[in-house]
């Protein structure tokens, strides 16, 4: 058992959970709603503590983030659980499951995890991924915090749904965030994924005013988010209040776990694409073939080629080593590079 962080004990032996804005109230014996985060005789078990489902090294752009270290490979691992039940969930086999029973073979201390990432040259660092890593807090700060002492670099791939006190506690070891905002209203968010927007939304102004590297993804879906009107008040907002230069990766949907609606079409991301560009300057459309350069950055300001992109190989052309646009001078913007 590793007592988890984030609860409050109740009379009759029951708990409540605030690591999320679920705010779990949980028996005796029973899990949470992310079912991995469970009451052990009045105490909660953070069950998940060690257990990894997945450990590899990735392109960085896989998470995906364009704009951190480009061209990067980082240590990415997973654990299982989390505290969405989105219908359209890609990687359900580990994240809408209790821990399974050969977990003991796939148990890993912080240290050894840190170690294979130092161990391997030119590696960034540990990204948190795969399921949702909020709901196996402690393992991921306990890790972060090692990989910093360490001098690598922490990555969290999210849904961005977390209570305010953990938040805090996790911007003292994160250094970039790619968050998922999976629509713009309340409804989707309830009927789809089994949570709610407003706290996502949170997360992310107090990311961009802690001036953390944030990148978005939205996964369109045909019928369900992919409204142009409301994809252009998402936009706006993120704008308004994350900054014009955040990335947003507009994402393909194809039919996965419970959802059966047909794959977004092409001409509805370029859409879609077209009407982001309007607003932010780094604008991505993902999971489809791209063939006329959509997937480059371009400076904002001249329109010259920073980074060019094919699949996940990485290449930057056009920005020199004072770190400006090779063409205009300008300083890049929102861009981290070595
Ligand atoms: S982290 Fe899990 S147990 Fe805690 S409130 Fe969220 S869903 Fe419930």
């Amino acid at each position: 058992m590793h007592e988890a962080s984030f609860y409050k004990k109740l009379e009759n032996q029951q708990l409540n959970c605030h690591l999320c804005p679920h705010y779990c109230k949980i028996k005796d014996g029973k899990r949470g709603i992310c079912r991995v985060r469970k009451n052990v005789n009045g105490e909660l078990d953070a069950e998940t503590y060690g257990v990894v489902s997945a450990l590899n090294f990735d392109p960085i752009e896989k998470k995906p983030l364009y704009h951190y270290y480009p061209g990067s490979t980082i240590l990415s691992v997973g654990s299982y659980g989390c505290n969405l039940s989105c219908k359209f969930c890609q990687n359900f086999e580990i994240s809408q499951s209790c821990v399974p029973d050969y977990v003991e073979s796939r148990k890993y201390k912080p240290q050894t995890v840190v170690d294979n990432a130092t161990a391997k040259k030119n590696n960034l660092g540990l990204a948190y991924t795969y399921n949702e890593p909020i709901v196996w807090f402690e393992y991921m700060y306990d890790m972060a915090r090692q990989a910093k002492d360490k001098g690598l670099k922490n990555v969290i791939v999210t849904n961005g749904f977390i209570t305010e006190e953990p938040l805090h506690q996790l911007l003292t070891v994160m250094d970039a965030f790619a968050v998922d905002l999976k629509a713009f209203h309340e409804d989707f968010y309830k009927k789809q994924t089994g949570s709610s927007l407003k706290p996502v939304l949170e997360t992310l102004k107090t990311l961009a005013k802690e001036n953390k590297h944030i990148e978005i993804t939205n996964l369109i879906i045909p019928t369900l988010n992919d409204d142009a009107q409301e994809f252009e008040e998402l936009v706006k907002w993120i704008k308004n209040e994350v900054g014009e230069n955040t990335v947003l990766h507009i994402s393909r949907y194809f039919p996965v776990y419970k959802l059966n609606i047909r794959s977004t079409p092409v001409d509805t991301l370029l859409k879609l694409d077209e009407i982001a560009r309007q607003h932010l300057n780094y604008v991505f459309p993902g999971n489809m073939h791209t063939s006329k350069g959509e997937s480059n950055t371009y400076c904002p300001d001249c329109g010259h080629e920073l980074i060019e992109r094919s699949g996940y190989y990485t290449n930057l052309t056009g920005i020199n080593e004072n770190k400006q646009c090779s063409n205009c001078k300008s300083p890049v913007k929102g861009i981290v590079l070595k």
